[in-house]
């Protein structure tokens, strides 16, 4: 049986005149137009002034937290619910990671967790350089309360869109919302250049440096002069091809997977005990992957029950992240619950599940899939009971 992925790349078939124009140009380089043009593109697309390409979503936020002048022993605030990714920056700085819950109703940051980080910072005398914001599978964070904490205390923020490319929070595109947002294109991503990344805001100096940096920090001289540490970290010119030619059809790429969730819905919505990510009232998700989680009182299965039997039959599904401080990588690292009863975070990954989700998923496999889900639950093709949203 052939395999079926939880989010593989979908190209458009447009990618391939970029990249032969990369080649007619001989921009064999990680710099070169299709870098230009996919800047100024992704810019346009979120509404702000520049976007700095990157070889990936990682080298993006480690540039943003080097341009907030993150030092050794500062404190970064960080979403828990979420890939390694969103924190490693925070290692590569020096830095000291503080790990932020999530709340019930975006999966995402906790503006009472996020409170209570920041008073205690206060009191201590030790606020953080910044405070990392991520958008989980697609669904923008509670912005507005986030943003109020983060003003209030004078914390600028970094929001990682990794996953949100093409959502909207209030009509504003995801990851424009920060001092920097974040994107990334990495293979599963909902649009993808194998590998790259984007940094976007509307400080256009800032984004001079991070190119500079991104660039071995090469002074302007005619010798090889450097006074400061640099990276490697642009992006190549025959990726950033593919992303011109993928960033055409985000929009229909979000539509696709919108409708892979519904069908989802459709199909096991009515469960008593299933219960899919929500959506924030006046957002707009990519949802990226279907995310669903599986109440223990109400269903016998566990997600890794459901994982296994699924892999069984050639199907690729996962848990919800780990949250990062229950990685032994940060074991020892502060953490701050949405509440003293309810940890959301490790709820949601006890009981979480992605199912595949790519744009490219046909009705049939998608039909296998929840073949396989009903057949596993045991129960009859049980009708929607949600409200769903185009
Ligand atoms: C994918 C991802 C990243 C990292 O992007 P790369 O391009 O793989 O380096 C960062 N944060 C989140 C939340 C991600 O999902």
């Amino acid at each position: 049986m052939e395999r079926i992925f939880l989010s593989s790349p979908h190209m458009s078939g447009k990618e391939q005149s970029y990249i032969e124009y990369a080649f007619d140009t001989n921009w064999i380089a990680p710099l070169g137009p299709n870098v230009d043009g996919f800047e100024r593109e992704i810019a346009d697309y979120v509404q702000l002034k520049d976007a700095a390409a990157t070889s990936s979503g990682t080298a993006a936020l480690h540039l943003a937290l080097e341009l907030l002048d993150v030092q050794k022993d500062d404190v970064v605030f960080c979403s828990t619910l979420t890939f390694i990714a969103s924190a490693n920056p925070i290692l590569y700085m020096n830095a000291t990671p503080v790990f932020i819950d999530s709340e019930e109703k975006t999966w995402n940051m906790s503006p009472n967790a996020l409170e209570k980080a920041l008073k205690d910072a206060k009191q201590n005398g030790k606020m953080p350089k910044a405070v990392i914001i991520v958008n989980l599978y697609g669904q923008s964070a509670m912005m507005d309360e986030l943003i109020a904490l983060c003003d209030e205390f004078g914390v600028p923020i970094v929001e990682d869109a990794a996953e949100s490319l093409g959502a909207y929070y209030k009509g504003k595109p995801s990851g424009s919302f920060g001092k920097y947002g974040v994107f990334s294109f990495n293979g599963n991503k909902i649009i993808t250049t194998s590998g790259g990344g984007m940094l976007v805001s509307n400080d256009v100096e800032s984004l001079k440096h991070a190119r500079f940096l991104a660039t071995q920090a090469r002074d302007t001289a005619v010798h090889y002069q450097h006074s400061m540490m640099g990276y490697n970290y642009r992006l190549s010119n025959i990726l950033a091809g593919v992303g011109r030619a993928q960033l055409e059809v985000l929009d229909e790429r979000v539509k696709a997977r919108r409708a892979v969730f519904n069908r989802y819905v459709e199909a096991f919505g009515g469960v008593e005990g299933i219960d899919f990510m929500p959506e924030l009232e006046n957002t707009y998700g990519n949802r990226w992957l279907t995310t669903l989680t599986l109440n223990p009182e109400k269903i016998k299965t566990t997600p890794y029950e459901l994982i296994e039997a699924l892999g069984k039959v050639n199907i690729e599904a996962r848990p919800v992240w780990k949250p990062l401080h229950l990685q032994p990588l940060f074991k020892g690292s502060a953490f701050y619950t949405n509440s003293d009863d309810n940890v959301v975070s490790e709820r949601l990954f006890k009981q979480g599940i992605c199912l595949p989700s790519g744009s490219n998923l046909t009705l049939e496999q998608q039909q296998r899939v929840i073949d396989k889900v009903i057949e596993v639950f045991g129960v009859e093709k049980p009708a929607s009971s949600l409200k769903l949203n185009n």
